[in-house]
């Protein structure tokens, strides 16, 4: 008989703090529905006190999902348990993530509490969060750098408390797997309450043994494992989804663990995700890297035509991944496109689909074959629909071997236009110097990438740029088959991004002030 495991999908919380990985609420709704299709139990869906775009998030998804418990995340403080509680209000099965941080590190140099504080907090917390949440998930942060002594003493707390999911988080992937394997083991004999409610594990990548230590935990009686998928996170990332289900699935022989993950709908959800963030896999990434399932060496090669298993652990069907995806062209009419659609579980409002429809006829018209890659990219483009700002009306960049390269640009911000010129030491340079002068603005780029999106020379680019301005960071991503005006897209979209934070921190300031003068 196997046991059910709980898998808590952090996608939207931990995986969103990946560098470059925010998203923004639509692109999290969809990223929402896609996983409570895939079927798992749990989702984080923020961090509701920490910023307006992650309180509108976890409310819109808990608003939502129809069968997946939603989770959002607090600090032991009372303003954070009550911003996951308006956030969670309308949810169907809303639940709490409480956390503090118990390691001696911790401790000393982040809280500046002792162990009695520490526990006094998680006490107080818990039965402030009571108040509002049946379902309460507590996590000791660095618990696998905590005394086990003290992690013990913090787990009964916790449940005496009210804590029906303890989280045991190896947050800076520290740990090997026997030894957390053991921790997990131990604790289980040194706290018999925890029978009582789930244990929880949530292992970091740094050391690539996420995966190993979350195998190594259920093996020792954990219930729940927290995941991302495509294992984006906090630095090297989480442990991934779709390692997880799939080691299960592929030695279901030794390890006796099931979930409710439908594994042939990850590979397109994978896809959804890489699109959306433009946080592409690298091609050697178990289970969904682009050669995951090549074979190139001859030897190779040949075992896999005479029989797939000699060099094949699991099919690509298994994953949901189809090898051959039929591309797409301009006379792909409405219906193909809606059933590309519909493939990738994409689901659109009417005047949605229409700009989505559009966009991929143009872009039909420039290249041979529309792929998966590209619609997704679209999709993306219309669901992300960041506030428009500052746009581009017309661009032009001239360079060649021994010429100064030179770009000019026309920018629209309501009804004002801005006109300027700049050279620089290659076209994308002058034309960041040019977009800087018209705006006037001065701005350091700390990251640009270009990628193409799908096969072929005429395939998309898409740039991603990182920028600093005034000690902050900036992300944004722009698309075409033309890389120049891909990388002006980008630029204005981080920029637009900047001036958006800056617009929102006055309104709050205003806000604040207006109301000091009413409490006055
Ligand atoms: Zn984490």
């Amino acid at each position: 008989m196997k046991k059910r495991i709980i898998v808590f999908d952090t996608t939207l919380r931990d995986g969103e703090q990946s560098p470059g990985a925010s998203m923004s609420v639509e692109q999290k709704t969809r990223i929402a529905e896609i996983l409570e299709n895939l079927g798992v139990d749990r989702i984080e869906a923020g961090f509701p006190v920490s910023s307006p775009v992650q309180f509108e998030a976890v409310r819109g998804i808990a608003a939502v999902l129809k069968k997946t418990t939603v989770a959002g995340l607090a600090r032991c403080r009372s303003g954070d348990i009550d911003a996951a509680a308006r956030a969670l209000e309308t949810g169907k099965f809303p639940m709490l993530h409480l956390f503090i941080a118990t390691s001696p590190l911790h401790r000393k140099f982040k809280l500046k509490m002792n162990r009695g504080q520490v526990i006094e907090e998680i006490v107080k917390n818990l039965e402030y969060a009571r108040k509002y949440f049946d379902l309460i998930e507590f996590s000791a942060e660095d618990a696998s750098r905590t005394e086990p002594d003290f992690l013990a003493e913090v787990v009964a707390v916790a449940i005496a408390s009210g804590a029906k999911v303890i989280n045991i988080p190896d947050t800076v992937g520290y740990a090997v797997p026997a030894e957390f394997g053991r921790s997990i083991a131990r604790l289980r004999q040194a706290v018999p309450e925890l029978r009582q409610v789930q244990l929880s594990v949530h292992c970091h990548n740094d050391l690539g043994l996420a995966l190993a230590n979350s195998i190594a935990a259920l093996e020792n009686g954990a219930d729940q494992v927290e995941v991302t998928l495509n294992g984006i996170g906090e630095r090297a990332g989480n442990c991934s989804l779709e390692e997880l289900v799939m080691t299960l699935k592929v030695r279901a022989d030794l390890l006796p663990f099931s979930t409710g993950v439908v594994s042939e709908l990850l590979y397109p959800a994978s896809k959804s995700l890489q699109s959306i963030t433009g946080l592409i896999l690298p091609r050697n990434k178990p289970i969904f890297g682009d050669n995951a399932f090549v074979h190139e060496s001859g030897i190779h090669q040949d075992g896999v035509i005479k029989h797939r298993e000699t060099y094949e652990i699991m099919r690509p069907a298994d994953i949901g991944r189809r090898v051959e995806s039929l591309a797409m062209g301009r006379h792909s009419g409405k219906h193909s496109f809606k059933e590309k659609l519909k493939q990738y579980d994409i689901k659109l409002s009417p005047e949605q689909f229409e700009k989505a429809f559009a966009q991929f006829t143009c872009l039909a018209d420039q290249k041979k074959e529309v792929f998966d890659e590209d619609i997704l990219s679209i999709i993306n483009a219309v669901l992300g629909h960041y506030h428009c700002g500052c746009r581009l009306v017309y661009f032009h960049v001239a360079t060649g071997k021994d010429q100064i390269p030179a770009a000019t640009v026309k920018l629209r911000l309501e009804k004002q236009e801005f006109l300027a010129a700049a050279t620089g030491d290659g076209p994308v340079d002058a034309l960041f110097k040019a977009i800087d002068q018209a705006l006037n603005i001065e701005t350091r780029l700390l990251n640009y990438i270009v990628q193409a999106i799908g096969w072929g020379k005429d395939a998309q680019g898409q740039v991603q740029v990182e920028i600093e301005k005034d000690g902050l960071v900036y992300f944004g991503k722009g698309l075409s088959t033309d890389i120049i005006k891909a990388s002006a897209l980008a630029y204005l979209q981080a920029y637009n991004s900047a001036v958006l934070h800056v617009a929102k921190i006055k309104n709050k300031e205003n806000k604040n002030e207006s109301r000091s003068v009413v409490a006055g």
